[in-house]
């Protein structure tokens, strides 16, 4: 292999570049980025970006080391695979033959119909120009109670702004982590001073505020949108690539096709774990894979088999998920969820699953050991925050 193309220069995108050098590639290596900026980092542009804590979160990238060619502001547009292996990439600048391909064009936020403006939160341009409009007293609309919601939510009612949020299910978080977890940080919107409206829907955005399905209207002097992201594919369409709502890989991350893998936010990997397909849009993810995946295209043996994390930290708590819920049969609480640090445990018979943490990080990564061992747990020490979190 001496033609490496990644397409997307996000995190999992660079990853990739710096894990094939680190694993010895030496053939020639380029990176496709539709934006124009150096990878930087997207947690904290809802979080100390957006309160004006800083201003600036590219990555520290040594790229003379990498002897990557970095084209910035190229946009992939196209897919075309020879059936021997490698192919071509078309873009907005021109055609690129490869011989191995790194897919990592991420996810794009999903917007709301109307002609009203609305912003998104997904890139540095984004975060910069909402957090002009987060002025004191602005009247801020925020669609969407989920992960990005909740953020901007403190981050907006940190900066003053008068703050609803509007969500369609009963609860938070309720696809992410169900109603029950979920309506347990009802009450942190109430706290900060925000308010909260579920089993609300938009209809529209339109100038000046929202339109509901009821036939209300909500003024407001700026919406957000965070109703969620969809894998950007559309480049791959008619390529004859895998894909279902992701790019299909097996479990070393490796697509349908010879010497072209996925990562990241895009790729709906086979979990050898769960015995299903997963997709998770987590930083984690575009840490840890582009290792799996370099190392699958370089043809060594590995297998993408992380327990999935995520953390969130909203209204000033530190919000930590790890495993898998759905596989869980039971929850139980460890500690008082109306209480100030607690956690929500998922188990099957003693075994883990998955648990969520609020201000307890330590619980957090004694119980994400534990799911990735697969090691049993007694339930009642478990259900006990006074007993460290451990194996039976
Ligand atoms: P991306 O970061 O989306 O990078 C993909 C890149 O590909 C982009 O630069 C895009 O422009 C480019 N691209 C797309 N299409 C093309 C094309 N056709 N040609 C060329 N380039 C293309 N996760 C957590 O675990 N915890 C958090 O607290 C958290 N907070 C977040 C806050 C925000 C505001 C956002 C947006 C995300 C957050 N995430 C968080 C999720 C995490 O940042 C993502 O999972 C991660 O960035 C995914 O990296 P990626 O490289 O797969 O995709």
């Amino acid at each position: 292999m001496d033609r490496v193309i990644v397409v997307g220069g996000g995190l999992a995108g660079i990853r990739s570049v710096e894990a094939l050098r680190a694993k010895g590639y030496e053939g020639a290596l380029t990176l496709v980025s539709a934006e124009l900026h150096r990878p930087y980092d997207r947690p904290p542009l809802s979080k100390a970006l957006l309160v004006g804590d800083i201003d600036d979160t590219t990555f520290d990238t040594d790229w003379a080391a990498l002897r990557c060619e970095w084209l910035p502001g190229r946009r992939a547009t196209g897919l075309r695979l020879d059936p021997g292996g490698g192919g071509i990439v078309a873009t907005d600048g021109g055609d690129l033959p490869f011989d191995g391909l790194v897919i990592a064009t991420g996810a794009a936020p999903i917007t709301l119909p109307g002609t009203g403006p609305q912003r998104v939160l997904r890139t540095v341009e984004d975060a910069r120009s909402l957090r002009a409009g987060l002025r004191e007293g602005a009247r801020v609309v925020i669609v969407g109670a989920g992960w990005i919601g909740a953020e901007v939510a403190t981050a907006a009612a940190r900066r003053g702004c008068a703050v609803t949020v509007v969500e369609a299910a009963d609860t938070p978080l309720a696809n992410a982590v169900g109603t029950l977890i979920g309506g347990r940080t009802a009450r942190w919107y109430a706290e900060a001073g925000v308010e909260l409206r579920t089993g609300v829907r938009v209809a529209a955005v339109e100038p000046g505020g929202l339109t509901l399905a009821d036939g209300g209207r909500i003024d407001a002097d700026e919406v957000v949108v965070g109703v969620g992201v969809r894998p950007v594919l559309g480049w791959l369409e008619g390529s004859g690539l895998r894909l279902d709502g992701g790019v299909v890989t097996d479990a070393s991350l490796r697509a349908s096709a010879p010497g072209v893998v996925a990562v990241g936010d895009c790729a709906a990997w086979w979990s050898r774990r769960y015995g299903r397909r997963l997709l998770v849009e987590h930083w984690d993810a575009a840490l840890n894979g582009p290792d799996v995946a370099a190392a699958a295209l370089l043809g060594a043996d590995a297998v993408y088999e992380a327990v999935p994390y995520f953390w969130s930290e909203q209204f000033g708590r530190m919000v930590q998920y790890a495993g898998h819920h759905p596989a869980g049969e039971r929850m139980i609480y460890r500690g008082d969820p109306d209480g100030p640090g607690w956690a929500a445990c998922w188990l099957t018979g003693d075994r883990l699953e998955a648990l969520l943490t609020v201000d307890r990080p330590r619980d957090l990564l004694q119980g994400r050991r534990i799911i990735a061992t697969g090691t049993p747990v007694d339930a009642d020490s478990v259900a006990d925050p006074g007993i460290p979190l451990r194996d039976a």
